[in-house]
């Protein structure tokens, strides 16, 4: 008998079954009652037995076998019944805490018995009452041993937890319901739809998943007055309920729904449930007796045909809802698994991109300037990548990427620096070109990057000839301006790259510190076929002029082209006619490259 488990009458009891303390001194007082052993100074069983009616705790003790010897008034209150007399007192309908039932003879009472030597920990469990109550009782059965060690029976405590397991489960699903619309919220989402995907699982059904999204939410409250925002959700949070009978609906965010829908019951599988969900949106929404303006998007994605797992699944529903949103707003899309397959190389796309940066996977080709004389007047370093499996990767390939990753200033500080380090080197003083994307004028420290990297590589700034668009003037004007006139100060040359493409606008023009005005290669190759272009290479020409910035052409790729570029004044010329781009060594004897 593995005694130091179990209660005994003569001494403290050496386990802590339990982490209330009234509940371990009920124990002791229950064993003092159940057992007259001999103690330095005997409790007064009378005076226990009043306690113990007295006490709100339920109390009942039990005799080797199971049957019930006491009960206090607790006990038999919480049970609905007389126990005195009955086996196992309280057997009849009790289930654990998971609701499954408990067979009698199988109780925590019984278990203690059975197993008087087992670790007692305190078991919660649901009675149900003769008259259909219920209660959720924490049970603290205990077995007893005289002291010679034999199993004289048991006592347990019943808690009656009910109160606090109501409030837990309202917390519960108070946490989990919007306040509003009474829809199940995100949290529960993230909870539920992993049931809904196992249990489809389980029984082969097919659903889908729909993400619905208000378009125009925002400013609904501003133009129709506060409540307005309120109503349109639960109006929408209605019209679902009622459309889409047996669905499962969530108000995920703001102004986001989400539907999980069995397509086995639908007639047109996803095509129907889309088609259902647009028509519970046609009737205009009105507010105050107004018609409300707005749109629902939605994307939805098949289980188990698009995707089988829950974030998969969600993806799916998300890249759908994108289309929708940006193609037709007000619309349903479907998951586009083509679509997916694009988002994922391009993902891939940028996770090498990170790596060719660091390791210099990302190298320069040098495109020639020509002069009007024929000689060589700089070069345009532009970026190549040579990826070690798809070959040499063009930057109109990758030049977004890197931008829309958040890679761009290092990749272009990386061509920065070894164009600079690479003219360093030439004997010929000719001028190096570099372009910068319009984002780097946002980040505000490309001053400090450009003037460190010509510390760094010892190239004379005036050589050095920064390309940037127009389109650094469309966020934040005047931080770019600050920044180019900086540049400028330090003696680097600028150079409006593509011009004619974007705003054009000559008022920029006197404001920008240019030094180069490049026209845009479009413009080159149409001039042998419209007057207008024709017209337009000539004005460039005439205006750069006259605010005193030189002119290139880029893109010349015919003699004619170039011969009309010469007899109307432009200064440089750049094309594949006169020089494509290639490597440095290609370019040394221009150059004047060492080795
Ligand atoms: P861009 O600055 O306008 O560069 C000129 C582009 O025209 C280059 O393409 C060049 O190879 C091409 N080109 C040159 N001559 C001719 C010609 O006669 N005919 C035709 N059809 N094309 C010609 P590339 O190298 O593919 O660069 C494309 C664009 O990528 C560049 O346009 C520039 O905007 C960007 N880029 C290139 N390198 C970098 C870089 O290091 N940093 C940043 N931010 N952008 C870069
Ligand atoms: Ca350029
Ligand atoms: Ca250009």
């Amino acid at each position: 008998m593995p005694q130091a488990c179990a209660a005994k009458v003569s001494e403290s009891r050496p386990v802590d079954a339990g982490d209330h303390a009234a509940v371990q001194a009920l124990r002791r007082v229950a064993e003092g009652l159940a057992l007259a052993a001999p103690r330095p100074a005997p409790p007064d069983p009378a005076r226990l037995a009043a306690v113990l009616e007295a006490l709100p705790i339920g109390v009942y003790l039990v005799d080797r076998d199971g049957f019930v010897t006491y009960a206090n008034a607790a006990a038999t209150g919480l049970i609905g019944r007389p126990v005195a007399g009955a086996r196992w007192c309280i057997t009849d309908r009790l289930f654990a805490s998971d609701g499954t039932a408990i067979a009698p003879g199988e109780g925590p009472m019984a278990q203690a018995l059975r197993g008087a030597g087992a670790p007692l920990e305190p078991v919660e469990t649901i009675m149900e009452r003769e008259d259909g109550g219920r209660v959720a009782l924490r049970q603290h059965p205990t077995p007893l041993f005289d002291a010679a060690g034999t199993l004289v029976g048991g006592f347990n405590l019943l808690e009656d937890i009910s109160a606090s397991k109501q409030i837990e489960a309202r917390l519960a699903l108070s946490n989990r319901r919007d306040g509003l619309t009474g829809l199940p919220n995100r949290l529960a989402l993230g909870q539920d739809l992993s049931a809904h995907i196992q249990a489809a699982e389980q029984d082969g059904q097919r659903f889908g998943l729909l993400r619905l999204d208000i378009e125009g939410f925002k400013s609904l409250n501003d133009a129709f007055g506060p409540g307005c925002g309120d109503a349109v959700l639960v109006e929408v949070a209605r019209r679902l309920k009622a459309g889409l009978p047996g669905a499962a609906i969530w108000r995920s965010g703001g102004d986001e729904f989400v539907v999980v829908a069995r397509l086995d019951q639908e007639r047109n599988g996803a095509t129907g449930l889309a088609e259902r969900v647009v028509s519970l949106f046609r009737t205009p929404f009105c507010h105050g007796g107004r018609a409300v303006p707005i749109a629902i998007s939605g994307g939805l994605a098949r289980f188990p045909e698009d995707a089988a797992d829950e974030t998969r699944l969600a993806a799916g529903a998300n890249q759908a809802l994108h289309l929708a949103k940006t193609t037709e707003r007000g619309s349903i899309r479907m998951f586009d698994p083509r679509k997916q397959a694009l988002a994922e190389e391009q993902r891939a796309l940028r996770q090498q991109l990170r790596l060719a940066i660091d390791t210099g996977q990302i190298g320069m080709v040098y495109q020639p300037l020509f002069a009007k004389d024929g000689s060589i007047a700089g070069f345009e370093a532009l970026a190549r990548w040579r990826h070690p499996v798809k070959g040499e990767i063009a930057p109109a390939d990758f030049i977004a990427e890197a931008e829309a990753a958040g890679l761009i200033a290092s990749l272009d500080n990386h061509i920065l620096r070894s164009a600079c380090r690479e003219a360093a080197s030439w004997r010929n003083r000719l001028s190096i070109s570099v372009n910068i994307s319009p984002l780097e004028f946002l980040t505000g420290d490309l001053t400090e990057r450009v003037e460190a990297v010509l510390l760094e590589t010892g190239l004379d700034p005036e050589r050095l000839e920064l390309e940037i668009t127009e389109s650094i003037m469309v966020s934040d004007a005047e931080k770019a301006l600050a920044a180019l006139g900086r540049l400028r100060a330090l003696g680097i040359g600028i150079a409006l790259d593509d011009f004619g493409t974007g705003y054009s606008s000559l008022s920029y023009l006197h404001r920008f510190p240019l030094t180069t005005l490049k026209i845009d290669r479009s413009f080159v190759a149409r001039l042998g076929e419209t007057l207008e272009s024709v017209a337009i290479t000539r004005a460039v020409i005439q205006l750069g002029h006259a605010l005193g910035i030189r002119v290139v052409a880029e893109g010349v790729e015919t003699p004619e082209q170039l011969d009309f570029l010469i007899q109307e004044g432009c200064d440089l010329t750049q094309g594949y006619l006169l020089g494509r781009p290639g490597q440095a060594q290609d370019y040394a004897g221009a150059m004047g490259r060492p080795g």
